[in-house]
């Protein structure tokens, strides 16, 4: 986590929908609602179908639909 409490994004591929997806779960992990997460966690855009991010190396990165999938 960053000092100012966001977590690291590897913009590449996202979408601004995608980082709004990541800058609403973020708060909510900062409120306390949601767990930090761990390494390989996935998440599923909230605005668009098929693609998500992944945290990898300690930060969320694009991910396809099919590396979600290999992912769980
Ligand atoms: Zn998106």
């Amino acid at each position: 986590m960053t000092e100012d409490g966001r977590y690291l994004i590897r913009t590449g591929g996202l979408m601004r929908c995608c980082l709004a997806t990541l800058d609403e779960w973020s708060a909510r992990v900062a409120a306390g609602d949601a767990p930090p997460p761990q390494e390989g966690d996935t998440m599923q855009c909230k605005y668009h179908e098929g693609e998500g991010m992944r945290f990898r190396d300690g930060a969320w990165e694009w991910a396809s639909s099919s590396s979600l999938g290999e992912l769980g």
